[in-house]
């Protein structure tokens, strides 16, 4: 699967976003400007003389998050719960490669403009290198916690790109176990739990907040996987 336009204009909005790299057994994060998306991968940039450039290529496994539009707290609830506008966050996992120059000049020639941003960048910084993130799974998650624009608050998308698959969201209930007995929709304040014998979760919605594994009666709801 290639990367789809939802992602594209999650990131875009975004802009920049931390990526997290390994050193050895300890991770490193920092804010990262993304260059360019397209089919292929999402596009960033660093210099080759860096800790972050050296950390890529001893392990390519890379790990990035974002949000938009902003993390502040806007206010408070009626209950005095911190409130936030309707937005969303995006996380993805993945592995990064660098592009070699050879590459960045096919696909300049080629007519792609994130590659002749790279050749006019490294014609002003030479220890410019470029990488993409060519494989990873991850995850777009809308909030609107207030339910101003919807009537539910959370909206989760997963997804994967470069032959990386995924685990879907939310709690699982387990069919056999389930008795129907209705605990878990009386405490689930995302509206995820779909009544029925037996109930059911609808993952795009869950919040993975634990209440309905905390009332069930019979064990029937199995922790959610990583993504
Ligand atoms: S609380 Fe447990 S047994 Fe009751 S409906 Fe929910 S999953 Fe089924
Ligand atoms: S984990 Fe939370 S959000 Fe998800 S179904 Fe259970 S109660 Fe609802």
């Amino acid at each position: 699967m290639a990367i789809n336009s939802d992602i594209q204009q999650a990131l875009e909005k975004i802009g920049s976003v931390t990526m997290t790299t390994l050193d050895k057994d300890t991770m490193h994060s920092r804010i990262i400007s993304i260059c360019g998306i397209d089919e292929e991968g999402i596009y960033f940039l660093t210099m080759h003389v860096k800790p972050f450039y050296r950390q890529l290529k001893e392990n390519p496994q890379v790990s990035l998050c974002g949000i938009y539009p902003s993390s502040r707290k806007t206010g408070k609830n009626a209950v005095g719960q911190p409130t936030w506008d309707p937005g969303f966050t995006l996380r993805i996992t993945g592995q990064a490669r660098e592009i070699l120059e050879s590459e960045v000049k096919e696909k300049a020639a080629a007519g792609s403009g994130i590659h002749q941003y790279f050749l006019e960048d490294a014609s002003r910084y030479p220890a410019m290198r470029f990488f993409c993130i060519h494989q990873g799974k991850g995850e777009i998650f809308d909030f609107d916690f207030e339910m101003t624009h919807r009537d539910h608050k959370v909206l989760r998308t997963r997804f994967a790109f470069g032959g990386e698959t995924f685990s879907n969201a939310g709690a699982r209930i387990d069919p056999d176990a389930c008795i129907a007995c209705g605990e878990c929709f009386e405490v689930c304040t995302f509206k995820a739990i779909i009544p029925g014998e037996p109930h059911r979760v609808d993952g795009s919605r869950c919040d993975e907040c634990g209440s309905c594994f905390q009332v069930c009666p019979q064990d029937a709801v199995g922790l959610s996987l990583t993504i």
